[in-house]
């Protein structure tokens, strides 16, 4: 603390990331990156923008990312998006930054799970928004029914995070139904590994905000790339905090990379698919040792074991250097949050699960 600081960075409580160790060897299943390497195709037009001597990397880029908004349009042109409905950001955390900025802050609270991605309340303390946290089911299922309350806005994660359960397209729908004079928010960062999508929905809903990000189902986690799709209107709000903030959010090599990594749906296709059969059969070992899963439509399972605590056992995995993510919050203690990995890494978990519990 210091008198150097603003009284706003006083009393912000940031949000800590999983970490990232400086160890090798490990075993890296904490922060549900993904175990691929990215599409060929983004490494090599990334290679290309760099050319032999990075010349390139004088001039500034393109602040609107024009190349990337069209590519972003083309990956779901089925559902009739244009380049004018997308917005894209250093990584979907800055998105989702300048969401409860442009259209989360207003009068009234906005409404979120108790248990979600727990960055939403640290940009609630960066902006003083007010919220509500609205308790999930037993199950950790969100409720609809249960956001029937005046709010100014309305943020979800779909699938949710930490626990990976997912909401269907028709209950998404009536909750942004329900909700027209509120923006409502679905933060979509995991469900190309289960979900179906609500860009689907965007062109008959003008409070939705679909955010998305290339960290996890296209492996670019490196390259800080996120993007989201609404209305026109919703968009505008974004670019006037965006152009208030940062005019270049994107390089030189995130566009391309990124360009090039959303036309690759092949890459996408195969990946997904591998990570949704590893996350399969490791529920499966993991029900075999006793573990109770809950489902996940993400690239991560959320679990527990009934005779266990949750936060010795990640203890006793990192010894055997295997690390996970354990979330020290109420209801959720006694859960760990595993990234899937390959499957000789999930062999590896299993492995150490096995001689941890005897
Ligand atoms: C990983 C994650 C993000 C952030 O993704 P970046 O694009 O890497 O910033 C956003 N929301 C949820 C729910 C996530 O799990």
């Amino acid at each position: 603390m210091s008198h150097y600081w603003s009284p706003l960075v006083h009393r912000l409580t940031p949000y800590v990331p999983g970490e990232q160790p400086k160890l090798p060897g490990l075993v890296k299943l904490n922060t549900n990156e993904n175990p691929y390497p990215p599409s060929p195709r983004a490494v090599a037009a990334m290679q290309a923008e760099l050319g032999a001597d990075g010349a390139t990397l004088r001039l500034y880029p393109d602040p609107n990312a024009d190349r990337f908004k069209e590519a972003v349009a083309e990956h779901f042109a089925e559902m009739a998006i244009t380049p004018a409905q997308v917005f894209v950001g250093n990584g979907s955390d800055e998105v989702l930054a300048h969401a409860f900025m442009a259209l989360l802050k207003h009068e009234k609270p906005i409404l979120l799970p108790d248990i979600t991605y727990s960055f939403y309340p640290v940009y609630c303390g960066l902006y003083a928004v007010d919220s509500i946290a609205i308790p999930l089911g037993e199950n950790f299922e969100i409720r609809v029914d249960d956001y029937a309350r005046d709010n100014g806005g309305i943020i979800v994660a779909n699938p949710n995070a930490p626990t990976g359960n997912l909401l269907p397209l028709t209950e998404i729908e009536r909750l942004v139904a329900a909700h027209p004079q509120s923006v409502c928010v679905i933060d979509e960062a995991y469900v190309d590994f289960g979900g179906d999508t609500a860009i689907a929905l965007v062109n008959r809903h003008p409070n939705l905000l679909v955010v998305r990000t290339l960290s996890k189902s296209h492996s670019l986690a490196g390259l800080r790339v996120g993007y989201a799709v609404g209305d026109r209107v919703l968009i505008e709000a974004l670019e006037r905090v965006k152009n208030s903030f940062n005019s270049y959010p994107l390089d030189r090599l995130a566009i391309a990379g990124a360009t090039a990594a959303m036309a690759d749906k092949a890459h996408l296709e195969s990946t997904r698919r591998a990570v949704m059969a590893s996350r399969a059969a490791l529920t499966a070992e993991l029900e075999g040792l006793g573990f109770a899963v809950l489902p996940s439509a993400a690239n991560f399972i959320f679990t527990r074991h009934p005779q266990h605590d949750a936060a010795q056992l990640a203890a006793e995995l990192r010894q055997r250097k295997v690390i996970v993510r354990h979330f020290k919050l109420p209801r959720i203690d006694q859960h760990l949050r595993i990234t899937i990995g390959t499957e000789a890494q999930c062999q590896a978990l299993v492995e150490a699960l096995r001689e941890i519990l005897g």
